[in-house]
């Protein structure tokens, strides 16, 4: 199997890409971090799989559409994408402008979309597509932008899962809590900065570990396994999302 995975170059999508790649082939992209994702890609062939790292902005969708040709033309097919790059600038939503607004939901929603839409043709019969959502779309956290452009993924997936369902294509997602990344640090500053307005209500029933990355992978991973899991948002929040 060959699977994409977008904004592969670190954090969970780097480890996404690295379990996969015990027993797939695997397209790692990224947008800027060209040789942190060619040190995903080293470790993948180490693996005994093939790895090619994919240089595109999910948020251009020409330079998408050249990175599925790419990938189906030196990986031999496409079977699977994960839909992982992600970004967040986060503000209290007076504070949001356009632009701003405008690069995270083209990022995290359109670019999700735009790749899922260049990868259809070849995923038809039998393909997966997985995107990364978060515990924002539902709990309301981290800002307006973020949460928006992640609850649209709910749609989505939904929407995909019936149109493509009877061709054989699979369509979850994968809804983290707070995981230890980069990303991760940038939010916990600005939650501070605003003094957590009404955050600290979703921190309940934690495990007593910060979810790792790997936490999302072995998620991801059971998901292109299980053939009867269709159209689900599937939580990896140690209980977050309960009360
Ligand atoms: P990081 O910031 O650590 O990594 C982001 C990755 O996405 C990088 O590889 C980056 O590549 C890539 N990327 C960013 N923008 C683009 C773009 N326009 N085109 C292609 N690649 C891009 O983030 P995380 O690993 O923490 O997050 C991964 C996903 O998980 C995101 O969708 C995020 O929203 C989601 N998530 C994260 C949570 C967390 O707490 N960390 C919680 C819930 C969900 P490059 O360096 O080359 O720009």
């Amino acid at each position: 199997m060959v699977v994409l995975v977008t904004g592969a170059s670190r954090g969970i999508g780097r480890e996404i890409a690295l379990e996969l790649g015990d027993d797939h082939d695997v397209a790692v992209n990224y947008r800027r971090s060209e040789s942190a994702a060619t040190r995903v890609v080293e470790k993948i062939e180490d693996r005994g799989s093939e790895a090619i790292a994919v240089q595109a902005d999910v948020a251009d969708s020409g330079a998408v559409g050249s990175m599925v040709d790419t990938v189906v033309e030196e990986l031999g097919g496409l079977d699977a994408v994960v839909n992982n790059a992600g970004i967040v600038d986060p503000d209290l939503a007076t504070e949001i402008d356009d632009e701003q607004w405008a690069r995270v939901v083209e990022t995290n929603l359109t670019g999700a979309f735009t790749v899922t839409r260049a990868a259809l043709e070849h995923l038809v019969p039998g393909g997966d597509v997985v995107f990364v959502s978060s515990i924002g779309a539902t709990a309301g956290t981290v800002d307006a932008s973020y949460a928006a452009s992640k609850a649209g993924l709910h749609g989505l997936t939904r929407v995909l899962a019936r149109e493509y369902g009877d061709d054989g294509v699979q369509v979850n997602a994968v809804a983290p809590g707070p995981v230890e990344t980069e990303m991760n640090g940038t939010i916990l500053e600005y939650l501070e900065g605003i003094e957590f307005r009404g955050h600290e209500n979703v921190d309940t029933h934690l495990p007593e570990y910060a979810c790792q990355p790997a936490d999302v992978a072995h998620t991801v991973a059971y998901l292109l396994e299980n053939e009867y899991v269709q159209g689900e948002i599937v939580n990896v929040n140690g209980g977050m999302g309960f009360r």
